[in-house]
């Protein structure tokens, strides 16, 4: 198994070397391999399985995170509804905005291994992807590929992806369209952990919201951030043991 080498700057989203682009996205360049043999395989049951975001850094997520604290942006509810945010205190906003949206530093589309997926055959190409649990539901648009990786997964067929937010867990909100290479995304869980990204946050000039997200980090990172060992394919959250404690 590659064993591929992670900085604290990688998972942190402020190492890009690794990064380059893939049809007109960009990923982390030791997942091209096993997408390009996940996207045969789709394509041999119909499917043209298509990245519509991958990496994403620490600055631009810091820019969705403050937009939406300072209301420049919608925070949404967990059936999809804008709040009002003024109507809520700081720490209410900021779990408000982590179930859709990751803080800066903690977002695992920084590590270049983690995906969102849709059905390029399944709509026109005008189509504008929203990624709403309406399209990636089973009779939903992009239902058929979805339940399709559901079969790839259980099967040891997956090419090391896997589903970290399979499930609504009472922290992020279920993404089904999200899927991650357990391989790579290993080695940047074993290397991310709450001290970090503490440090990181607490020395951000411009960040909204910041005092609360400092003094709640802890609660934070095991709500949003940590992903459960049982989330990855079995042989992966092996490895995790003893790294990750879940
Ligand atoms: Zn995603």
């Amino acid at each position: 198994m590659k064993n591929p080498t992670v900085s604290a700057d990688l998972v942190l989203g402020r190492d890009n070397s690794a990064i380059t682009s893939f049809a007109g996205a960009a990923v982390h360049r030791d997942i091209i391999a096993p997408l390009l043999a996940l996207q045969a395989d789709a394509a041999a049951a119909g499917f043209d399985l298509r990245v519509i975001s991958g990496y994403r850094g620490f600055e631009r997520q810091r820019a969705i995170w403050n937009a939406k604290a300072r209301g420049e942006r919608a925070v949404l509810d967990s059936g999809g509804c804008a709040l009002d945010i003024s109507q809520l205190s700081s720490t209410a906003l900021v779990h408000a905005i982590l179930r859709w949206s990751a803080l800066p530093g903690a977002s695992r589309h920084h590590w270049g291994c983690d995906i969102d997926v849709y059905d390029g055959a399944a709509v026109a190409a005008d189509y504008a992807v929203q990624l709403t649990p309406g399209e990636v539901a089973d009779d939903g648009v992009f239902g058929a590929m979805h339940q399709w990786l559901d079969r790839q997964f259980a099967t040891g067929r997956g090419h090391g992806f896997f589903r970290p937010y399979d499930v609504d867990r009472g922290g992020i909100a279920p993404e089904r369209w999200h899927l991650s290479y357990a391989p790579l995304a290993v080695r940047c869980e074993l290397v991310h952990s709450v001290d970090l990204l503490a440090e990181a946050l607490a020395a951000e000039s411009d960040l909204a919201l910041q005092d609360t997200v400092l003094a709640e980090l802890e609660t934070i990172y095991s709500r949003y951030v940590a992903v459960p060992n049982l989330c990855y394919p079995a042989e992966y959250a092996t490895e995790l043991r003893g790294g990750k404690v879940i």
